[in-house]
């Protein structure tokens, strides 16, 4: 699970694939002859602890970090006030898509941290969560990047599924990390995979994805999953206007070829919005035009593809209080860096608040909130 190489001047380790600890070489020799060589890991400083696949800062969250899991949308728990639990264990995406609405990956020119929440401590907050919330709630894993790249995902969905209150779990995923012990595991604890593909064109691949897609396997994968295993199948390309047109037809025709979405709809095509600090494509559609064009498919292949949130069964249930009101102003110390290079993450009243700062992590900080939305709060630094 540790891979060891030297890089230059620093010694590396590669923790389950994803977390990279880097230990200047001369001082790693001191402690070699000292320490063993789990204490370096965990322990041995200085060091730097990086995101090995999208090689930036990687903080790690643990329930002694004192950084709770409630009131950010990079990491943590989303409630939106119904049923659908958005649970987010990991930032960080193997894939550089040209439409990303958080600009993510290797090739992120906007990104500048990444984190990874304890396995033990996501699960503990969602279960305290889901009790407040009620029965019937949809786990929903997803991300601010690839899901799967999680290394600690087993340990998750297995806590996660004694929750009673849970009776659904599903999971988000640009498909390129399943493989067979991914889909066992998955099979034991999730209920549907949310596959995302773009194309189902080889040679749209990197004019889409910016990075390699493993296409053939993906599409083995999710033959497999609807055809041989329990797990529910929803096929969500993300439909890019000029780009991928020609595509969606296609990803329809295969959706149901292999017989994906057993007990939810088969598709979910999503349109391209350009976000804020998202990638943004030249071409895009009004909504109307998207919906004049779903219903034409609709008619055309006697499915829905119109979705609502009822065809998940997802409903209104009790939020979750917000313990920020928008104008209020506070003093927080700085915990740490936030997703972005002028964003600053503080807590108050067991929330994490997104302040534009530039303090340091350490220092205190006085900001007004700006912003009170579904549970997810942002504010200002003010003198
Ligand atoms: S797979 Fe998703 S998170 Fe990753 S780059 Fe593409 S759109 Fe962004």
């Amino acid at each position: 699970m540790i891979r060891e190489y030297v890089s230059g001047n620093e010694r590396v380790f590669v923790l389950r694939d994803l977390i990279e600890v880097r230990i200047p070489e001369n001082h790693y020799r001191k402690m070699a002859g000292k320490y063993s060589r789990e204490y370096i890991v965990s322990s041995g400083k200085p060091r730097r602890v990086l995101h090995h696949i999208t090689g930036r800062d990687l903080v790690y969250i643990t329930r002694e970090s004192g950084i709770p899991l409630l009131g950010y949308n990079a990491f943590g728990i989303i409630d939106r006030g119904n049923t659908l639990l958005q649970i987010r264990p990991v930032t960080g995406c193997n894939l550089n898509c040209i439409f990303c609405s958080v600009d993510e990956g290797r090739k992120s020119k906007t990104r500048v941290t990444d984190f990874i929440v304890e396995p033990e401590y996501l699960s503990q907050k969602v279960r305290e969560v889901a009790e407040y919330k009620g029965n019937g709630l949809e786990a929903h894993i997803d991300g601010q990047g690839e899901p799967l790249l999680y290394p600690y995902m087993e340990d998750l969905l297995r806590e996660i599924r004694k929750i009673g209150e849970i009776s659904t779990i599903s999971i988000q995923t640009n498909g390129s990390l399943l493989n067979d012990e991914l889909i066992e595991v998955m099979e034991k604890y999730v209920d549907r995979i949310n596959l995302s593909i773009m194309t189902l064109n080889p040679d749209s691949i990197s004019r889409i994805y910016n990075a390699g897609y493993p296409l053939e396997r993906v599409r083995e994968i999710a033959e497999r999953i609807a055809l041989n295993t329990k797990l529910d199948l929803l096929i969500a390309p993300v439909w890019l206007p000029g780009i991928n047109d020609g595509d969606i037809k296609k990803i329809i025709d295969f959706a149901l070829e292999i017989g994906a979405g057993k007990r939810a709809p088969p598709l979910g095509i999503q349109k391209y919005i350009p976000h804020r600090f998202g990638r943004k494509l030249k071409n895009w559609i009004s909504f109307k035009e998207f919906y004049r064009q779903l219903r034409i498919w609709e008619r055309e292949y006697g499915i829905k593809l119109i979705l609502t949130p009822e065809d998940f069964g997802i409903e209104r249930s009790r939020r979750l209080p917000d313990p920020l009101k928008k104008g209020e102003i506070y003093r927080a110390r700085v915990v740490s860096r936030g997703r972005l290079s002028f964003e600053r993450l503080a807590v108050v009243n067991e929330r994490i608040v997104s302040i534009r700062s530039q303090k340091n992590p350490g220092k205190y900080v006085k900001f007004r909130v700006t912003r009170v939305k579904d549970g997810l709060y942002e504010g200002v630094e003010v003198s």
